[in-house]
């Protein structure tokens, strides 16, 4: 089975940005099933059509079109996966724990209310899909990508309804992971709210160990 490294967590904790860090240092392939869902609809294929008002209201797709998603972006001889944004609801847990070899879960602790704030100042690059961030990560010039020079927008579910369905359909659906994953030896706690590169240096150090 192929090995695999999860990243859990409430949304603006980090997933993301740890998870591409990691697949750096480790030639993993990254999957985000937020990125994938985004890009089927923005090349309005028919998985894209069928998912755009599910995922700008801020509700979960379900579970079987999730898994074809997995299935499809699979890359070839790859040394193992970095998930982030999978498994979600407990029925993905178990899909995961199936199939893969579970090899470390980092749970990225984040409170609520900073959760919210981090989502809110949350900004994307229309062009190359670069994350900024209006508290911590802000580009050089105010609304546009340092790296292709596109205007930055913020996510049609980064607002007001929709994150707080996303912020509930978490702390329902997808905090008792965490428990699941603690029995099965795997998981790792760690605070969302030190320096990116601290928390990377613990991950690499820890993935290094193990
Ligand atoms: P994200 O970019 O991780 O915040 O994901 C954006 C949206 O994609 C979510 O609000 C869901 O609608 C959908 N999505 C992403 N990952 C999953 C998943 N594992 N299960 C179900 N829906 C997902």
């Amino acid at each position: 089975m192929t090995d695999v490294i999860v990243f859990l967590g409430i949304q603006g904790s980090g997933k993301g940005t740890q998870a591409k860090l990691l697949a750096e240092e480790t030639g993993f392939q990254h999957i985000n099933i937020g990125d994938l869902f985004r890009e089927q609809i923005s090349k309005g294929s028919e998985l894209g059509k069928k998912v755009q008002a599910i995922i700008t209201r801020g509700d979960l797709v379900e579970d079987e079109l999730v898994f074809d998603l997995v299935q499809s972006s699979l890359a070839p001889d790859c040394p193992g996966i970095i998930f982030d944004g999978f498994p979600r609801t407990p029925a993905q847990a178990e899909y995961l724990l199936a199939h893969y070899n579970v090899k470390r879960v980092y749970y990225l602790d984040l409170s609520e209310a900073d959760a919210i704030s981090r989502i809110e100042a949350r900004r994307i690059c229309s062009g190359c899909g670069e994350n900024y961030n209006l508290i911590s990560r802000r580009p050089s010039q105010e609304g546009i990508c340092d790296i292709c020079g596109a205007d930055l927008i913020q996510r049609a579910d980064d607002t007001g309804e929709a994150i707080r369905k996303r912020v509930n359909e978490f702390y329902m659906q997808t905090f008792q992971l965490k428990e699941l994953f603690k029995q099965k030896a795997a998981l790792v706690e760690l605070s969302a709210s030190q320096p990116i590169r601290d928390l990377k240096s613990i991950i690499t150090k820890d993935i290094q160990l193990g």
